[in-house]
């Protein structure tokens, strides 16, 4: 597994030209591991704003900048995709004309069926699209929030298509190996039923109570805040992540997130039924059976 290298270590993979098009918590985390490791010698970054891309020079992970996506991407072999979803179809058709051949373009999105005909369809000929998802994180945005041990021992998943060239497909999994990453393959459609469960969901539902709490009036309010306890705290952090990705996640993997949705529902209605007739033994059931999950999380070193 991927730790921080020796100065006179080669690197396990290497590119000559990274182009990260958002360079934001994944892509400055990303750009701090080649640094590192000494993956590529140019780093290239694109962002909306000069602000941004200022803050990306400043703190050493930007060789070139530019608020221009086809711009960013020439003469790259290894362009990544750190922007929230919804924005992937637009850029992807912009730099597509720019795109050398033999270059590998991947991606660290939450979803991943989306990316192949948002993605995948737009590439020309000789471009390999490898979908990734680095599933590693905080509550936190933006170029300073990143740092290179974010993925260490965490899950990475690769979804590349059937047909993919296998080389580009070890190289991106080399990558993410380097950062420390325990990669796996599976199918795009399987990778955004499992996240909807471990990680959509339980994002709805923590907007959902929070702005509930939101809602209540003024002098109810400010006591939530006050006696905040621990399971509310915890629902607030998970609540308080990036708006525009939480609403792109939701959009791109609609179809898995209203199915756990309709069965949280049902279990949800179930709990309701046991508080009201005064159910005691079914509660307790439930919660004794959910406490070994936690023991497994535990287990696997994923807590
Ligand atoms: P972030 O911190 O909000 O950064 C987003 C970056 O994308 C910023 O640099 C932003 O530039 C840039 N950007 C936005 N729209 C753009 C556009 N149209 N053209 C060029 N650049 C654009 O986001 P993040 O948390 O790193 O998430 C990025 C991706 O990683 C998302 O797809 C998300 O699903 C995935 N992901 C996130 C997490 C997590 O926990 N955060 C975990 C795993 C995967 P400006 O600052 O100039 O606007």
């Amino acid at each position: 597994m991927g730790r921080p290298m020796n100065q006179d270590e080669t690197p396990p993979v290497r590119f000559e030209r990274v182009a990260l098009i958002g360079i934001g918590l994944i892509g400055s985390s990303l750009a701090h591991v080649i640094r590192r490791d000494g993956i590529a010698p140019h780093i290239s970054v694109c962002a909306r704003t000069h602000k941004t891309l200022d803050t990306a020079r400043a703190l050493g992970i930007a060789d070139s900048t530019t608020t221009d996506p086809r711009a960013c991407v020439e003469g790259a072999d290894l362009v990544v995709l750190c922007t929230p979803i919804g924005t992937y179809a637009a850029i992807t058709r912009a730099i597509a004309p720019a795109l050398q051949r033999g270059a590998i373009v991947t991606d660290v999105g939450s979803a991943k069926v989306c990316t192949l005909t948002d993605v995948g369809d737009n590439l020309p000929e000789g471009v390999a699209f490898v979908p990734g998802h680095p599933i590693a994180g905080t509550e936190y945005s933006g170029p300073e929030s990143g740092f290179a041990e974010l993925f260490q021992g965490r899950y990475c998943l690769l979804t590349p298509p059937p047909g993919t060239d296998p080389v580009a497909v070890e190289r991106i999994a080399a990558l993410w190996r380097a950062a420390g990453m325990i990669v796996e393959m599976m199918p795009a459609a399987h990778h955004d039923r499992v996240l909807a469960i471990t990680s959509h969901l339980p994002h709805l539902i923590a907007y959902t109570i929070v702005g509930t709490a939101t809602d209540l009036a003024e002098e109810a309010r400010s006591e939530v805040i006050k006696f905040s306890a621990g399971g509310f705290r915890d629902f607030t952090r998970i609540a308080s992540s990036d708006p525009v990705m939480w609403r792109d996640i939701f959009l791109n993997n609609r179809e898995a997130v209203l199915e756990m949705l309709a069965r949280f529902n049902e279990d949800l209605m179930a709990l309701q039924r046991a508080i009201r007739w005064g159910e005691g033994d079914v509660l307790e059931d439930k919660f004794a059976r959910t406490r070994a999950i936690r023991r497994g999380i535990v287990e696997a070193k994923q807590a």
